[in-house]
């Protein structure tokens, strides 16, 4: 009698799961973001979620939890359920984090699944409107000149604006005082206010502003000019040959997530991805989402697996570390 109720209860127990999942989603989704709200992620974030909403018929909520350089956020999606109701989307920070911090309390590869990757966003450098450089040369000059008098804005150690800023100033061999922020979202208006001078930052976050005359764009970050952006000079043609960096974004499950929601979660991405809205306003802001066959957890694994390896002798080399 026993055995039979516990078959019944597991037999129970299974169909309740399996229909959980083929139901999925019945109720909204967490979209952690783990940078501040306003900023570049943040921003790519909300359309991925709007279109995403629209395939899958429930809500995509973000949620800003940034500071630590994206670590505090993705703390917390580690530890949240794997039922396909708390996701992260992150960018390269996933992966620098790794090395740069220590002492984290999970691993950014192991303790997530992959859903797949979103877009690489191009940087700029920019700085507030009343700065007295009008062209990278006399930006890079006037550094020269005042050095740690120049304030430079990033999301803290190891954000996708620290790491630019870090290469740029070995770039030019000069170093700035450095500001850190919860993200550059909150970077943004003190540039913005005047109070800090310069800061890269994905395109995401500064070219409605390079546009409006409310900051100052200098340069791209990319091998080649924007169409968004025509006039800024890439860093490379500016005299720092090879300068190259742009910031992958990729959203992610917890760890143990059911796969049929996984496949769900990124057949959505892949939707989202090619949805003419999202394209659009993505080209508007001076970037493209990835072709559908990259918004694939297999393609999201195998890229934060490798940007992994690719950061650790990187930054062992520096030997700067977070923590
Ligand atoms: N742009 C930020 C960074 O430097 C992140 C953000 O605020 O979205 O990583």
């Amino acid at each position: 009698m026993y055995r039979f109720a516990s078959m019944l209860a597991s037999i129970v127990l299974v169909s309740a799961t399996a229909s959980a999942q083929t139901d999925y989603p019945t109720r909204p989704i967490t979209v952690l973001v783990p940078h501040a709200a306003g900023g570049p992620t943040d921003t790519v974030a909300r359309l991925i979620a709007e279109s995403m909403t629209g395939t899958l018929g429930q809500q995509l909520v973000v949620e800003n939890a940034g500071g630590a350089g994206s670590t505090v956020g993705t703390a917390r999606a580690a530890r949240a359920e794997p039922d396909g109701y708390t996701l992260l989307l992150n960018h390269v920070a996933q992966a620098s984090s790794a090395t740069l911090y220590r002492k984290l309390s999970y691993d950014p590869d192991a303790a997530f699944d992959g859903i797949g990757r979103i877009t690489d966003v191009p940087m700029t450098i920019v700085a507030r409107a009343d700065f007295p450089a009008n062209s990278i040369g006399e930006l890079i000059e006037y550094i020269r000149a005042n050095k740690e008098n120049v304030t430079y804005a990033h999301a803290g150690v190891g954000s996708a604006s620290h790491l630019c800023g870090m290469q740029f100033m070995a770039a030019i061999d000069v170093p700035m005082t450095t500001v850190p922020y919860k993200g550059t979202g909150p970077a943004m208006t003190d540039l913005l206010g005047g109070q800090v001078d310069v800061m890269c930052d994905q395109t995401t976050n500064t070219t409605n502003q390079i546009k409006a005359g409310k900051i100052k764009g200098y340069a791209v970050t990319t091998r080649e000019r924007l169409a968004v952006l025509p006039d800024l000079p890439t860093l490379d043609e500016s005299g720092l040959a090879g300068f190259e960096m742009t910031v992958w974004h990729g959203l992610y499950a917890p760890a143990g997530t059911p796969k049929e929601i996984i496949e769900k979660l990124s057949k959505a991405l892949q939707a989202a991805v090619q949805d003419p809205k999202v394209v659009e306003r993505f080209a508007d802001l001076g970037t493209v989402p990835v072709p559908p066959d990259q918004a694939t957890p297999a393609a999201m694994d195998q890229l934060l697996q490798a940007e992994i390896v690719k950061w650790k002798p990187i930054i062992k080399a520096a030997g700067v570390y977070a923590d």
